[in-house]
């Protein structure tokens, strides 16, 4: 078995591993880049090996950055199987045709290239093959894949690849647990290797119990303030989290809800996608809710832009729930720029902010901020609530290594240096466990037992 990094390494974004296995290639996650822009500069560089050789792809889940550069791959020659789980199939889908529209507007509005049209994400759907939580498959010559629950959103799963002799297994993300909708990850027994993620590698988050109490106070001062709450999420996961939050939020508070807006079609269309595959979701939800999990009664959902425009008219108190949860694109920054000056309003970020982004300026604390070229002062509240994470903190992910038995090495990606570093050190200390941190194609030979 052989391993070279390209993308994740050192930052969160671009996940792509290349493992050469039973004298096949096989990519494991084929993420976009992303920074200060949608479509950074990186994803049209060449890919370092030719897409027509490579034999199979694992996409371990739908977010653009483990799946975004699969249409590309595909415009460039590539022809084989796509492994992933069914929800990971439709939320892919879902998350490529949005992130070419979205690629489009901007090259319509200032020129930007266009990474890959529809038909080649057309193309790349038809290349996937379904496989359940811990179902396996050969996917090369005496090379077995099985995936297992991630706990991180809708469908993400834990690769094990056994062959020659050697099991690797790789986390793409990991949950963080107790998850609200997810049932926790699942743990494997053994392996020699472990690539993991290291987002929150250095990091404990805060109480999971204590986001009810922090949201819920929230949205309460955004009622008497008659102030309006921007939320800029995520459309995967963090999205169907809220509204079950918020939904909890309108059942136990006997207050005045304020309007409550879904200003992301593509949001709307992932909740049905949510509602589709009950089983993936955690028994608690499904036996508290025999429908409307997300309280979607009390939502006005918004789908053209014209709708979108009108939240701004509609009286406050409001809860405007927006793409993208970067801020580094999407209809919340038009939101943002009519509000952003008022301090009775709050912008509440509830999700991982990379670095060049909007997100992380605003929650570093910068007072003047530019939106579509134009000046703003930030006068809002700038809040967070870190629990929301969808990411295994460090001592979550030093638990999870803990069960496995027989690993010689770790492999830490997708976290920035810093976070990754921690990590290593508590692999280290704590597990007595050698943690390496890979460079941009660096390569490695994973040697027989
Ligand atoms: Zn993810």
């Amino acid at each position: 078995m052989k391993l070279i990094f390209y993308g994740a390494c050192r930052e969160v974004t671009g996940s792509n591993i290349l493992l050469e296995a039973g004298g096949k290639k096989i990519l494991l996650d084929c993420g976009f880049f992303q920074g200060s822009r949608l479509a950074e500069e990186r994803n049209f560089e060449p890919f370092a090996y030719d897409p027509s050789t490579i034999d199979c792809v694992i996409i371990c889940h739908a977010h653009l950055d483990h799946s975004g550069r699969l249409p590309k791959l595909y415009k460039e020659g590539f022809r084989g199987t796509v492994y992933a789980t069914a929800p990971t199939k439709e939320l892919a889908r879902l998350v490529l045709f949005d992130t070419e529209k979205l690629m489009s507007e901007e090259a319509r509005r200032s020129g930007g290239k266009v990474l890959f049209s529809q038909a080649d994400i057309d193309g790349v759907m038809e290349l996937f093959e379904t496989i359940g939580y811990g179902e396996s498959l050969e996917i090369a010559r005496e090379v077995k894949l099985t995936l297992k629950n991630a706990g991180h959103i809708l469908g993400s799963a834990v690769a094990i690849i056994e062959g020659e002799g050697k099991t690797l297994v790789y986390t793409s993300d990991l949950g963080n647990s107790p998850s609200e909708l997810l049932e926790p990850p699942d743990t494997t027994s053994a392996a020699d290797y472990a690539i993991c993620e290291s987002t929150y590698g250095g990091r404990t988050h805060e109480d999971i119990a204590k986001r009810h109490e922090k949201l819920n106070a929230i949205i309460e001062n955004t009622v008497r303030q008659n102030g309006v709450l921007m939320i800029p999420t995520f459309a995967i996961e963090r999205t169907q989290e809220l509204l079950h939050d918020i939904e909890h939020f309108c059942q136990t508070e006997n207050c005045e809800v304020p309007k409550l807006y879904l200003d992301s079609p593509l949001a709307q269309k992932v909740t049905q996608v949510f509602e589709k595959y009950p089983e993936f979701l955690n028994g608690k939800v499904r036996s508290a809710h025999d429908k409307d999990i997300f309280g979607l009664e009390q939502v006005t959902m918004t789908r053209t832009v014209e709708e979108s425009q009108q939240i701004d008219g509609a009286p406050n108190p409001k809860v405007i729930i927006a793409g993208s949860g970067m801020l580094n694109g999407g209809r919340i920054l038009f939101h943002l720029q009519k509000y952003i000056e008022d301090a009775k309003n709050t912008l509440l970020i509830v999700g991982y902010q990379a670095a060049g982004t909007l997100g992380r300026r605003l929650l570093d604390g910068d007072s003047k901020v530019k939106i579509f070229g134009k000046n703003f002062a930030v006068r809002a509240n700038i809040l967070t609530i870190g629990s929301y994470s969808a990411h295994a903190d460090n001592p979550q992910m030093i638990n999870w290594l803990s069960k496995i038995r027989g690993i010689k090495k770790v492999f830490l990606v997708h976290g920035e240096g810093s976070e990754a570093m921690s990590l290593a050190k508590s692999i280290k200390t704590k597990l007595a466990l050698s943690a390496l941190i890979p460079q941009m194609g660096e390569e490695y030979n994973l040697v027989e037992s």
